[in-house]
């Protein structure tokens, strides 16, 4: 029985029992729990039919949706620091090359001074007729006033910044063409000085234009406090740079005795604002500034001219008679120290932009390494995230498909299905665990209907019971079966051996005693072993039947059925031909000794006597032997017929024996 039809029988089986539920109600069960893109349920007839429970996510949509999310909004917000960060870069950048800018237009103004020296020099002695071997002379200048120029001039050439803006290039412009003018003597000092002046003044325009530009560039970056008050504090720099400059003329001038006439006032002003200007210097200065402030202060030309500017507005203050009154040597020993001081103060100016450049550059620097961290943090979790999904993904999809597919395979009724690794998240463990549970259940089940079926006994008694309701169904059609079966056999037994075995002796009958000659022969014929056949007849059952009635005849019969066996060995065979004959089949150890076995035999009867009444009975029987070796014409009746024979001879030969014994007393 198998494929189809065990499953047809399965089925049917199933439904009797009551396992299969009923279709309508079992439908809309697994339709409302069904979890799966299509499922099927039983209908009822032992088929499966899919129906379709619409979409559901799978395992992999929802851990993208659950992990990637929440990735996606820290990239988001990750994303936005990045963006921010990346401004703060950017404004960084912007405002170190303000602060470049302002160091390079800072030292375009530093080489005003050095230049206006020696032009206007040169320019105002021209104007009083001096020759200027004597104006160098009066001056005592070690470098010559021309060449002075001259040097000066070239550095404007190789200054390219110098001329920046269009301004300047326009003053540049001028610029080199008064210088030719001044040392041909064809320009005033008045146009030279006025030159200059605008010059300085639009160099000092530019600076505070950039300056400005630096503080609006840092509002818009929202710099640190720090970088706030040392901005505030270049440009108190820049300030003591050009009061600085202020100074020094007014001082000179004053000492001298033959400036303009507000020298004195102007003197006066430049100190007052050359003190505000480094008085709010103490701790507002950046750290190149601040090494440039202290160097300043403590150097000793510094120094000494910082003293002859006291000295010139202690003049101006008390009006006091100049003390180098028309001593232009004075004027010419001042002016390379008062170019020093300037320089200086103008080297502080520079250190304070160099500061906001350096500390710019480094914030942007920071900034960048920051955003590179933030950048790479967010790849890293992309990373992490999209491979923890993916790994996850297939942890949990693998074990999960597989299932399914063993899903359907059993749910079509094929339990054919080998155990699913236990492996995965525990839950699937669990899930999958029961699932084998389930399907070698099922498969058990299915084997025990087959059984069932086949009515297999034997089987069905090694089968391990089943758990749960269906298990409790089946082991009880198991009992029952077993029942019928057993009651079957006994009554074939009974049959059988009612069909076999003589009713009054218990001894096989003739057919199945001539049948196991029959066989016994077979057996022996290939080993070419004896047979020996033994025929017992009783004597003298007729007249005994007579005398004292059937049952002392049948009680005759009955107890030469057990002298025979009581003669014979277990491995020897009894049985009773009919009437008052039996047959004995030695077996192979006996049968070569058959007359000595037929001798047993007589014996044996011999001493069944049978009691009747006070009477004692004799009981006699004669016994015929056929031999034979087994061979191929070896033939059961023909040695029937033969120890038939012989016992007949027997019978014959005691019957004369008697006749004559009788004869002789009679
Ligand atoms: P012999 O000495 O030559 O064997 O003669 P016998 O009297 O034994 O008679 P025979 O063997 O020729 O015949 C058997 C007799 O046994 C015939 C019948 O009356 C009797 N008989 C046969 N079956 C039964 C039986 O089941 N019960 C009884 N009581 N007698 C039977
Ligand atoms: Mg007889």
């Amino acid at each position: 029985m198998h494929g189809s039809s065990i499953r047809g029988q399965l089925s049917i089986l199933m439904r009797v029992m009551g396992i299969t539920g009923q279709p309508p109600h079992d439908n809309e069960s697994a339709h409302a729990e069904g979890g799966l893109s299509s499922g099927s349920v039983f209908d009822g007839q032992g088929r499966g039919q899919t129906t379709d429970v619409g979409w559901h996510p799978g395992v992999r949509f929802i851990l993208v949706l659950v992990v990637v999310l929440p990735i996606l909004a820290t990239g988001v917000f990750t994303g936005s620091g990045v963006a921010s960060g990346w401004s703060f870069r950017q404004h960084a950048q912007v405002v170190a090359n303000d602060a470049t800018q302002l160091q390079t237009v800072a030292s375009a103004r530093a080489q005003m001074n050095p230049l206006s020296v020696p032009l206007l020099t040169l320019s105002y002695a021209a104007q009083l007729g001096i020759s200027e071997p004597v104006l160098d002379t009066l001056f005592k200048s070690a470098v010559p006033f021309r060449v002075q120029l001259a040097q000066e001039t070239a550095r404007i050439a190789g200054f390219p910044t110098f001329s920046s803006t269009p301004t300047l290039r326009a003053d540049v412009a001028q610029l080199q063409a008064l210088i030719p003018k001044v040392m041909a003597n064809t320009v005033s000092y008045t146009a030279a000085h006025a030159f200059m002046i605008k010059m300085s003044a639009d160099i000092d325009d530019i600076w505070y234009r950039d300056y400005n530009r630096l503080l609006a560039d840092i509002s818009t970056w929202q710099a640190p406090g720090s970088f706030v008050v040392h901005a505030a504090a270049l440009r108190q720099a820049y300030q003591a740079f050009l009061t600085g400059g202020h100074e020094v003329d007014g001082a000179i001038y004053v000492l001298e005795g033959t400036g303009p006439a507000g020298a004195k006032q102007e003197l006066i002003q430049a100190a007052g604002e050359f003190d505000t200007a480094t008085s709010e210097f103490a701790g507002h200065l950046s750290p190149l500034a601040q090494a440039a402030w202290s160097r300043l202060q403590h150097n000793p030309a510094d120094q000494h001219f910082a003293g002859t500017i006291q000295q010139g507005l202690t003049v101006a203050l008390d009006g006091s008679p100049p003390p180098f009154f028309g001593n232009l040597a004075f004027a010419g020993s001042s002016m390379a120290p008062g170019l020093h001081y300037l320089a200086d103060l103008n080297t502080l100016v520079i250190a304070a932009s160099q500061d906001l450049h350096n500390t710019a550059l480094a914030l942007a620097s920071s900034a960048t390494h920051r955003l590179i961290g933030e950048i790479v943090f967010l790849a890293v979790l992309i990373l992490v995230s999209v491979g923890g999904v993916i790994i996850a993904g297939r942890v949990l999809t693998r074990p999960l498909k597989r299932l399914a597919a063993t899903a359907v395979q059993v749910h079509s009724g094929d339990f054919e299905v080998a155990p699913l690794p236990e492996t995965g998240p525990r839950e699937v463990v669990t899930t999958t665990a029961a699932f084998n549970d389930m399907s070698s259940t099922l498969k058990a089940v299915e084997t025990t209907a087959v059984a069932l079926a086949d009515e297999d006994l034997s089987h069905l008694e090694q089968l391990s019971p089943l758990p749960g309701r269906t298990g409790r169904a089946l082991q009880a059609s198991v009992d029952a079966l077993s029942l019928r079966i057993r009651e079957r056999e006994l009554q074939r037994q009974l049959l059988h051996e009612a069909a076999t075995h003589d009713q009054l002796t218990g001894l096989l009958n003739r057919a199945a005693v001539l049948d196991h000659l029959a066989n016994d022969v077979n057996r022996r014929r290939e080993a070419g072993e004896t047979v020996a056949v033994l025929f017992i007849d009783i004597d003298g059952l007729k007249p005994l039947n007579d005398t004292y009635g059937h049952g002392v005849g049948d009680t005759a019969i009955l107890n030469t059925g057990l002298a025979l066996v009581e003669a014979t060995g277990e491995c020897d065979v009894v049985g009773r031909l009919g009437g008052d004959e039996f047959l004995v089949v030695l077996c192979p150890e006996h049968s070569c000794d058959g007359d000595a076995a037929a001798e047993n035999i007589r014996h044996s009867v011999s001493r069944q006597s049978i009691r009747v009444d006070d009477r004692v009975v004799p009981l006699e029987a004669s016994v015929g032997v056929a031999l034979t070796q087994c061979d191929s014409g070896t033939d059961p009746m023909k040695l029937v017929r033969q120890a038939d024979e012989a016992m007949y001879e027997a019978k014959r030969a005691a019957r004369a024996v008697r006749d004559r014994a009788a004869s002789s007393f009679g």
